[in-house]
């Protein structure tokens, strides 16, 4: 209104990069749609960016399948189809921003960079006060040399060398001509098609929290850097099992043999207290039961040592990549006592699924001479199991 108003900063927009299919990273699916620590990959750096107070809206590059996945876009956002090749998709992105105009700073991210802090933004935007387009980058902690056939050839002068991150931050106008002149040119960022054009671009301290998602094993490491924990579920499950007693067997609970009149009846050794627990292990992995992976018409399973079934289920836990944090047993019996062998039950337990004695627990009870067990015609076991498994 007057010469005294102070002139605003120029709005900021986000070109966020979602069209990648992470071939290298041997994914199922895109590798930003992979989750970490509750959420894809994607929808961390586009949260972030969106939250940063300077940005107020973007471009999500991304194929239809991304784009219903990842879910409703931060207000002011809008999407574009990616192209062949990143510098297509960036080309995609500026014709959706057509109504921004030139003065206006863009952040072009990588989403497969899903650590984005406030910082590295506040850095960049700040470098842009002078300059016309800045990138963040890292030193090179190792030492350098030609790869030479197999052979380690000369130091390269690290020192001379940087690590380049994204988000690379530009004024609007200087990217739009640096890709318009790019038509024949490929390059693997803007900072260099924007440099072609004889355009400076500054440098800012870049973030070792903007770890790129290149390859699996990635995923520990972004796990470690931004602080999420891969095991983030805990599941419980619950088992119970009976079986008949009868005269001159083996009586086999809780994996070990207990002198008695009567042994319990079953396709297996009939080990009721080791079903309860394999049964409650499979429950907090929603797998199924003992029954369904060992079927009693199954003739290998005949006299079978039960603690292979339980085994087995600790097994498919670590396979999903969880940890048994607890079991709970409880015996219900009216005879033999159960008491004199529950240290040996549950040494023998902790042994069978390899955690320690104190995440074993193992307890007795009778029914007071009431119901079936009550008439020592058969025993009963229920177990709980505490399992903690990967969140995706
Ligand atoms: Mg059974």
């Amino acid at each position: 209104m007057t010469d005294s108003t102070p002139s605003l900063p120029p709005p900021v927009a986000v070109v966020l990069l979602a069209g990648g299919r992470g071939a290298r990273a041997g994914f199922e699916q895109p590798k930003q749609m992979e989750r970490l620590g509750g959420k894809a990959v994607l929808r961390w750096s586009l949260d972030s960016l969106a939250a940063h107070p300077a940005v107020s809206g973007g471009v999500l590059v991304a194929n239809d399948d991304v784009m219903t996945a990842v879910g409703p876009l931060p207000v002011g956002w809008i999407s574009a189809d990616p192209g062949a090749e990143r510098q297509q998709s960036v080309r995609s992105a500026l014709a959706a921003l057509a109504g921004w105009a030139d003065d206006a700073l863009v952040l072009v991210h990588d989403s497969a960079r899903p650590g984005v802090g406030i910082d590295v933004v506040d850095r960049l935007l700040a470098a842009l006060r002078t300059a016309d387009a800045a990138i963040p980058v890292l030193p090179v902690p190792d030492t350098l040399v030609k790869a030479n056939g197999g052979e380690a050839g000369d130091v390269v002068d690290r020192s001379l060398l940087a690590r380049v991150q994204t988000p690379q931050a530009f004024r609007l106008g200087l990217l739009r001509r640096a890709h318009a002149d790019a038509a024949g040119g490929a390059a693997t960022d803007d900072a260099q098609l924007v440099r072609r054009l004889g355009a400076t671009v500054a440098t800012v301290p870049g973030d070792p929290r903007l770890h790129k998602l290149t390859y699996a094993a990635d995923m520990a490491i972004l796990s470690g850097l931004l602080g999420v924990g891969m095991m983030t579920r805990t599941a419980v499950g619950l088992g119970y099992d009976v079986h008949r007693l009868v005269a001159g067997k083996p009586l086999w609970i809780g994996g070990i043999e207990i002198a008695h009149s009567h042994g319990l009846e079953g396709h297996s050794d009939a080990d009721v207290a080791l079903h309860a627990l394999t049964d409650a292990i499979l429950g907090a992995l929603a797998d199924g039961d003992i029954g369904d992976h060992f079927p009693p018409t199954d003739a290998r399973w005949r006299g079978a040592a039960s603690h292979q079934f339980l085994r087995f289920a600790a097994d498919r836990v670590a396979e999903r990549g969880g940890r048994i944090d607890h079991v709970d047993l409880t015996i219900i019996a009216e005879a033999p006592k159960i008491g004199p062998h529950r240290g040996a039950i549950r040494a023998r337990i902790s042994e069978i699924l390899a955690i320690p004695l104190e995440r074993v627990s193992v307890k007795a009870t009778t029914t007071e001479r009431l119901g079936f067990t009550g008439r020592r015609e058969g025993i009963a076991a229920q177990a709980a199991a505490t399992v903690q498994l990967p969140e995706n």
